[in-house]
């Protein structure tokens, strides 16, 4: 009897490791797929520019000596493409920092209503097409890096300015919970379908090209903003409704 409860129970084990090896290789699989897919992503998105920065120089060598206009035009468009890259190499440099664990994290105590108002005041500056509402409560204190709050919310109200319609308002709010630390940013702008919300941190993903195709962005911002929520043990949360409007809300842990 001892040998065949003995073998039984090892039986059990057994099914049960092989169905965790299982799990594992399903989930190592998915994670080199999404390596593949990751790499095939960065090179489309290389080539592009240097594609146009060929040909403006092609352009450049054939008539650029003798058209002041051509000339004009390449150098600056070779410009603007080398800025764009530059950006692109910039977002990606971050996220394999993250990945790495190497990005540098300095975590101080910050005024993160100060923050919110700096990015409302900045954020003026530079657009009135929209209405900038701020609900940001006084003395909202969060341990973290502030360089790295202040970049999360720029990509989060940078957002809301690309896929918000002129005359539009922009919500920016903080405020401290019982339980948490809480950051918002709410916009009336086009929305986003429910059944891409899952997909939206996720590298290079962007809802839909042809919808998107004058904002110009690379679908980096909300991998980059998920990353920097991760490091502070935050979560994200989306609410939205089509032609109704976004609302990411950032909940922080209390120290
Ligand atoms: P992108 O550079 O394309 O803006 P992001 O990673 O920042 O990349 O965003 C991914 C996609 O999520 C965007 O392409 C857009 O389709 C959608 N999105 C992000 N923020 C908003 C928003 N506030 N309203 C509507 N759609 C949004």
């Amino acid at each position: 009897l001892m040998t065949r409860l003995d073998t039984d129970l090892s039986k059990d084990e057994l099914k049960d490791l092989a169905i965790t090896f299982n799990q594992m290789m399903d989930r190592i699989q998915v994670y080199v797929e999404r390596q593949k897919q990751f790499a095939s992503d960065v090179s489309h998105e290389l080539r592009t520019p240097l594609a146009i920065i060929q040909g403006y120089a092609d352009m450049l060598e054939r008539w650029g000596k003798d058209n002041p206009q051509i000339l004009e035009e390449s150098i600056s468009s070779i410009a603007e493409e080398t800025a764009n890259m530059n950006t692109l190499l910039e977002k990606l440099l971050f996220l394999s920092r993250s990945d790495k664990h190497t990005l540098k994290v300095d975590i101080n105590t910050i005024d993160l209503s100060a923050l919110c108002n700096d990015i409302l005041r900045e954020t003026s500056f530079i657009d009135d097409a929209h209405q900038l509402i701020s609900k940001v409560s006084p003395n909202v204190m969060l341990k973290g890096d502030s360089a790295l709050i202040k970049e999360l919310i720029r990509i989060l109200v940078d957002n809301a300015l690309k896929y918000t319609p002129e005359g539009g308002s922009i919500t920016l709010g903080c405020a401290t919970t019982n339980q948490n630390i809480v950051l918002s940013v709410k916009d009336t702008g086009i929305g986003i379908p429910k059944e891409h919300i899952h997909k939206l941190f996720e590298r290079f993903y962007r809802v839909d090209e042809a919808r998107n195709k004058n904002t110009g962005g690379t679908g980096l911002g909300l991998a980059i903003a998920h990353e920097i929520a991760e490091t502070h043990q935050a979560k994200i949360f989306v609410n939205s409704d089509i032609d109704e409007g976004t609302e990411f809300v950032i909940f922080f842990p209390h120290e």
